[in-house]
C-alpha cells in the first residue's frame, strides 16, 4: 500500500472568508470519525502528521444504515453553561417532548423527503407557520420537490433569525436534524421578546434528493450568488493545473484513486503548505461546468429561492441574523463559524464572537483570512442586506480530513458525468459522499446536533451591538 504523508503545522488552519473555510489536517487533540470508527487523532501538540492514506475513504458499508456505536445512549453533550435565557413567546408546545439529551441518531433523516415530512409534522406540531416553495427540478423517480419554510414568533419580528440547511443537498441531512431539534426546543423554551426565526429546510432540495452536494446543474449553489453573470476571473491560480487531477474525463478507477492522492502530495510539497492548493480549490470556479466547485453562469433556482425567502422573511426586521448549517470541513463534530457582519470594526467583532460563541470563528474581512471564496451566501448577504444590522454565519460541523472529503467529492463528481444512470460506480461513489458529508456514526451525529443547539442557543442571546 502507498501513503501519502502529509506534513501539516497545527496552527496551519486555513478558514475562507465565507464558507466552506477549508481546514487541512487534525487540529491537536481532536478526532476524526468516520463511519462510526475513529480512524485518527490529532497530536496534542506541536506539528502532526497525517497518514493520508491512498484510496481515501474506502467506503465499504453498504446502503445508509446505522451502525454500532459502542458509546450509544451514553452521556450527552454539555447545555450546562450555555447564554442565560430571556425567552417570553411561548408556543404551546403541543406535547411535543423536549430534553437537551434526547437527540435520537436512529431517527436521522433516511432522505429528503422523510427530512422534509418529518419537518413539516414536527413544525405543526410545535404551532409554526409554513410556506413551501415548489422548484422545478424533480426528485430520482420525477417526484415534486420545496423548499419549506417554518416560522415562529412575531410575523414582523425586530430581529430576525433565518436558520438554513441544505445549501450543499447532501448536507441536508445534518440541516434537517438540527432544525427538528431546534423546533423542540423552541416549542418547549419560547423566544425573547421581538425576536422571529425562520427554518428553511432543503435549500437545495433536487441535491438533497439526489445525493448530491450541488444542484441539478452541478453547481455548487454557495458560489452561485453571482446575479446574471460570473464573476472574473473564471477560474482561481492553480485551478486550471488542477482540473486533471480533480476532473478526469473518465469513469473512476482505482490508478485515478492512486494520481490524486499522488497528485495531492506533489500540490502540498511544491507550495509547502496546503494554502494554495486550499485556495485554487475553494474559492469557486466558473470555467469547467463538469468540475468541482463550479459557480454557474447565472443564478440558479436553488439561488434564487433563497434571497428570495431571505429578503421576504427579514423585511420587517432592523437586525438578521443567518445561521447557515454545512457538514464536511473542519474538527469532527465540531461547529466552527465563519461569516461576516455589518456591526461595528471587524476585528473587534471577531474577538466578541469569539468570546460570545466559545467556538472557532473566522470573518471574511478579518486579517486571518487567507482566501476569498466567490458568489457565496455571505456576500450576498452583506450586499443585500446592508440597510440592517447583519451577521451571517456559516455553521461549518466537521467530518473528515479535508483530504478525504475532496477524495470523495472528486469520486462522486467523477461517476456522475462519466458512468450511466444507475451505475454501479455511481451508487458507490454516492453512498461514499454519504459517508463524508452526512457520516452514519451515532456519536457524531448526536455531538452534531447538539454543537448545532449551542450555536442557536448562543445566537438567541447575541448582544444587540453585534448583530
Ligand atoms: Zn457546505
Amino acid at each position: 500500500m502507498i501513503g501519502v504523508v502529509v506534513m501539516v503545522d497545527a496552527r496551519s488552519r486555513l478558514a475562507s472568508p465565507t464558507n466552506e473555510g477549508v481546514v487541512i489536517g487534525v487540529a491537536p487533540g481532536e478526532h476524526v470519525v468516520h463511519g462510526g470508527e475513529e480512524w485518527g487523532h490529532g497530536r496534542a501538540d506541536g506539528p502532526f502528521i497525517h497518514d493520508a492514506g491512498p484510496f481515501g475513504n474506502g467506503s465499504s458499508s453498504a446502503g445508509f444504515a446505522e451502525t454500532a456505536d459502542p458509546v450509544a445512549g451514553q452521556g450527552s453533550e454539555r447545555h450546562d453553561d450555555g447564554p442565560s435565557d430571556n425567552r417570553h413567546q411561548r408556543f404551546g408546545s403541543n406535547g411535543v417532548p423536549w430534553s437537551p439529551t434526547m437527540i435520537d441518531p436512529d431517527r436521522w433523516p433516511a432522505d429528503y423527503f422523510d427530512a422534509r415530512a418529518r419537518f413539516a409534522e414536527l413544525a405543526r406540531s410545535c404551532g409554526a407557520r409554513l410556506d413551501a416553495r415548489a422548484v422545478e427540478a424533480v426528485g430520482p423517480r420525477g417526484e415534486r420537490l420545496s423548499v419549506d419554510v417554518a416560522s415562529l414568533g412575531p410575523v414582523r419580528p425586530d430581529r430576525m433569525i433565518v436558520l438554513v440547511g441544505g445549501v450543499h443537498g447532501a448536507e441536508g441531512f445534518l440541516g434537517t436534524a438540527v432544525q427538528l431539534q431546534a423546533l423542540r426546543r423552541l416549542a418547549h423554551d419560547g423566544l425573547p421578546d421581538g425576536t422571529g426565526i425562520a427554518m428553511i429546510h432543503a435549500a437545495n432540495p433536487w441535491g438533497f434528493a439526489h445525493g448530491r452536494r450541488v444542484d441539478e446543474n452541478n453547481v455548487d449553489v454557495n458560489r452561485n450568488f453571482i446575479g446574471a453573470c460570473p464573476p472574473e476571473p473564471a477560474s482561481p491560480p492553480g485551478y486550471v493545473e488542477l482540473d486533471p487531477l480533480l476532473n478526469p474525463c473518465r469513469a473512476p478507477g482505482v490508478r485515478d484513486e492512486f494520481r490524486y492522492w499522488l497528485g495531492a502530495g506533489r500540490s502540498i510539497v511544491r507550495d509547502r503548505g496546503v494554502a494554495k492548493l486550499a485556495r485554487a480549490i475553494a474559492e469557486g470556479q466558473y470555467r469547467f461546468p463538469q468540475g468541482l466547485f463550479y459557480g454557474g453562469a447565472a443564478a440558479g433556482e436553488s439561488c434564487r429561492t433563497l434571497q428570495d425567502l431571505v429578503l421576504g422573511l427579514s423585511a420587517s426586521a432592523d437586525r438578521v441574523i443567518v445561521l447557515d448549517v454545512h457538514s464536511g470541513l473542519g474538527r469532527s463534530a465540531v461547529a466552527m463559524l465563519i461569516g461576516d457582519g455589518n456591526v461595528g470594526a471587524p476585528e473587534d467583532r471577531l474577538d466578541r464572537l469569539r468570546g460570545h460563541y466559545r467556538r472557532s470563528v473566522y470573518l471574511d474581512r478579518s486579517a486571518d483570512n487567507l482566501y476569498d471564496a466567490r458568489g457565496t451566501f455571505a456576500r450576498w448577504c452583506r450586499r443585500s442586506l446592508d440597510d440592517k444590522r447583519c451577521l451571517y454565519l456559516c455553521v461549518e460541523i466537521g467530518t473528515v480530513n479535508p483530504l478525504t472529503l475532496l477524495s470523495a467529492l472528486r469520486r462522486e463528481n467523477q461517476a456522475h458525468h462519466w458512468t450511466p444512470v444507475g451505475s454501479a460506480p455511481r451508487a458507490r461513489t454516492g453512498r461514499a459522499l454519504l459517508d463524508v458529508f452526512a457520516p452514519r456514526s451515532r456519536r457524531w451525529r448526536r455531538r452534531s446536533v447538539a454543537q448545532g443547539l449551542d450555536v442557536l442557543d448562543r445566537t438567541l442571546a447575541l448582544p444587540a451591538d453585534l448583530a
